[in-house]
């Protein structure tokens, strides 16, 4: 099946085909795939059951994977549904030797993954002082914390603006960032607020796009703020949080201490949070 998009898109089956095998105790749960979605040969989502016991806050990660040769094999993802889904869902990178996605983009509806029962991680509104308004700058799967956040009714009430920078080498790479902005501005309860706050930039390196260029050559230029219809940033009214690659984070990080933001932390809020979307190795 595809969608409008040309997507392959496999949907779930009857209820009674998926039913979660669930495990009492451990420290994982066993989820079951209800939906796959490819957007290219890098990228794609899914969907699974999820646990009512798993909680959590919206932006945070858990570890995630499949069992190979009886043993988990797991990963950091960031949980892109809100944290008031009946499902998760995850956005992911296929690398084409790495142990966990070499077998991961292969997924079908009624497989098992496991979901480990403790998130956690940094890009919550709680590591943050209040301010006006919201940066969420991401590059690739980067993105998915944010997913979760942009569907977060109470984070609007927290800021006058909401703005989610989404860079990727290529046009195909921004799609999951366009149907998520999209679903969240079409939603029935709050989408008439998500219209009037989000300011949704999605910008690419390799390709001639609406916007083009890196976000870090950006912001110095002053040329997404004139896009933007913002004021440069200002660590007295902004709140910054980054999720991307290890190299973008750092000039991102430079270039954000320089004009006077400083980390915030649970217990130390202060003006930026930041997570890798992924560790070099
Ligand atoms: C806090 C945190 C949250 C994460 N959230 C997500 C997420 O939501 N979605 C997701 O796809 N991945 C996410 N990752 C990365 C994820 O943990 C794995 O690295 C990824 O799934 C690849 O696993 P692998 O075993 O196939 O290869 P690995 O051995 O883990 O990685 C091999 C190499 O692939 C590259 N790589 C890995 N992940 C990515 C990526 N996401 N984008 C671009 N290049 C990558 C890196 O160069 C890495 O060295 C997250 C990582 C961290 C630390």
């Amino acid at each position: 099946m595809s969608d409008a998009a040309g997507n392959e898109v496999l949907s779930a089956p009857p209820a009674e085909a998926v039913a979660p095998k669930k495990k009492s105790g451990g420290a994982f749960n066993r989820e079951t795939v209800l939906e796959v979605q490819h957007y290219t040969d890098r990228l794609f989502r899914f969907r699974t059951t999820r646990d009512p016991a798993f909680r959590f806050v919206n932006g945070q990660f858990a570890m995630i994977g499949i069992e190979v040769e009886g043993k988990p094999l797991l990963r950091a993802y960031s949980m892109a549904s809100a944290n008031y889904e009946d499902d998760l869902e995850f956005f992911s990178i296929k690398v084409p030797d790495g142990p966990l996605t070499s077998r991961l983009q292969h997924l079908k509806v009624g497989d098992t993954v496991l979901v480990g029962r403790k998130p956690t991680g940094t890009l919550v509104q709680s590591n943050l002082l209040p301010g006006k308004r919201l940066y969420m700058m991401s590059t690739g799967t980067g993105i998915a914390p944010f997913s979760s956040i942009i569907k977060d009714p109470e984070v609007y009430d927290l800021y006058d603006k909401l703005i989610l920078v989404h860079g990727c080498r290529q046009v195909s790479e921004l799609q999951y960032g366009l149907d998520i902005v999209a679903a969240a501005k079409d939603n029935e309860f709050f989408g008439d607020i998500v219209q009037e706050k989000l300011i949704h930039y999605p910008t690419v390196t390799r390709e001639p796009y609406v916007h083009q260029g890196r976000v870090t050559d950006l912001i110095e230029s002053g040329k997404f703020f004139d896009d933007i219809g913002q004021p440069p940033l200002n660590p007295a009214e902004d709140r910054v949080m980054l999720c991307g690659s290890p190299g973008l984070l750092k000039d991102l990080v430079r270039m954000l201490e320089e004009r006077g933001f400083r980390e915030g932390s649970s217990g130390d809020p202060a003006s930026y949070v930041i997570e890798k979307a992924f560790v070099e190795t």
